[in-house]
């Protein structure tokens, strides 16, 4: 791949020419991208990954992750990280517990020591292990995408927010929800589902240890009334508090969060949750002030597929977004397996890469699509707490 700085008239680049292979450029060094270029990497195939922040740590990372064996956890397999994954991975996170708003627990997942198969992780040791397996010169932070122009010989360029450019014979978008890339293959966008926020009780053990034995060591669900309550522990000792109900796209953006707000929040949230179960709302009661973000959660429409071109295509949320029941990050990570593996197979052949790749992919996201979005229905559903737990109780 090479960078051209305009102001610096191409003494700026800084990336391999592919070792005489295809220039492949990777936006977004989140989970999926980051497995396509470890993998890539694996197979002696190099490519950049532009990444919008600055570094690792530019942000904070959010929760915990459970990774499913043949997807996530078969991704890490592939990079050799499986050792890395068992040091960092928490089994116990497994642990989980589905309310009704009386506070009445309808099922427990509770894996026996050594059965489970699901770990938790957090999103930010994920990302770390992962970057392990990505050469340093590979990545280029602090590059945000703003143009894509296609070339007239094929390929593409792209433009970063500093003026600066590169082409590339392959665009993987890898740039998440609000996928900017997404628009070079589909007209299909993102469908507003619910609103989410998060609230925290950090150092939870110590600070609120009623609170954090109620939660136990891994996650609950408390749904009901068109609303979820639920809490997750993470591996640095903060419990995640989060909150979903079915509102319209606007909601979000009228609410005031951070400290100004804090207190209307917590009345507004003490009103919604009226007549649940006092250890439920007491998890709300037990948040750090001030510590509330939101986000509107969305997904793409299931079965989204496009023609296929032999010089761009998406990966993870890009391609397939879906809603946060525990499949988005594991498909991410397969995706990158997967298309670093056809594109070893084909070698210069990018177009029929590209096709295997997407024919496999496509249908595999509409399944898990559907289920998840099936998922989603029933978790915001008037029984929603019976039908998650039957769920459970199957699994
Ligand atoms: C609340 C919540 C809980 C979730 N829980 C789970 C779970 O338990 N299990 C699970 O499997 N999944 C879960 N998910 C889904 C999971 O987070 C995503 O599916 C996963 O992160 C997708 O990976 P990705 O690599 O496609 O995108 P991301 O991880 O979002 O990475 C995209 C990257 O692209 C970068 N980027 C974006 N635009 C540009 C640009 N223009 N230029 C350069 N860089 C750019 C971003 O900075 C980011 O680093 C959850 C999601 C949410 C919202």
């Amino acid at each position: 791949m090479t960078r051209q700085d305009e102001k610096s008239e191409g003494r700026n680049d800084r990336r391999s020419e592919g070792r005489g292979g295809p220039r492949i450029a990777v936006v977004g060094g989140g989970i999926g991208g980051l497995v396509l270029a470890g993998m890539l990497h694996r197979h002696g195939i190099a490519a950049t990954v532009y990444e919008r922040d600055g570094g690792l740590d530019a942000r904070a990372q959010g929760g915990t992750l459970d990774l499913h064996p043949e997807s996530g956890q078969r991704a890490l397999d592939e990079l050799g990280l499986t050792e890395g994954f068992r040091a960092e991975a928490r089994p116990e996170g497994e642990n989980l517990r589905i309310l009704d708003p009386a506070g009445r627990t309808l099922a427990h997942h509770a894996p026996e020591p050594g059965t489970g198969s699901r770990p938790e992780i957090d999103r930010g040791a994920l990302r770390k292990l992962l970057l392990s397996r990505v050469p340093e010169t590979a990545v280029s932070w602090g590059n945000r995408v703003t143009g894509v122009e296609a070339l007239p010989a094929g390929g593409h360029r792209l433009t970063f927010a500093d003026g600066s450019r590169a082409d590339c014979d392959l665009l993987v978008g890898a740039d998440g929800a609000r996928s900017r890339l997404r628009a070079l293959v589909t007209q299909a966008r993102p469908v507003h589902l619910s609103a989410y926020l998060q609230l925290t009780i950090t150092d939870a053990d110590r600070r609120r240890p009623r609170v954090a034995a109620f939660v136990g060591p891994g996650s609950l669900m408390a749904l009901g009334d068109n609303l979820n309550l639920g809490a997750q522990r993470s591996g640095d000792g903060t419990i995640r508090v989060s909150v979903s109900l079915r509102t319209d796209a606007g909601w979000i953006d009228r609410q005031r969060f951070g400290d100004a707000g804090w207190t209307e929040t917590v009345a507004r949230l003490r009103t919604l949750y009226a007549g649940w179960a006092p250890e439920l709302t007491g998890l709300i009661d037990a948040c750090d002030p001030g510590s509330l973000v939101g986000r509107n959660i969305e997904a793409l429409p299931v079965g989204t597929r496009w023609r296929s071109r032999p010089d761009v295509t998406l990966l993870g949320d890009a391609a397939h977004l879906m809603p946060p029941l525990g499949e988005g990050a594991n498909q991410a990570m397969l995706d990158g397996v997967l298309l670093a593996r056809a594109i070893a197979r084909h070698g210069a052949d990018l177009s029929a890469a590209v096709a295997a790749y997407e024919t496999e992919m496509f249908d595999r996201a509409a399944e898990v699509g559907a289920e998840t979005a099936e998922m989603e229905r029933a978790g915001l559903a008037p029984d929603a707490a019976e039908r998650m737990a039957a769920f459970f109780r199957q699994a």
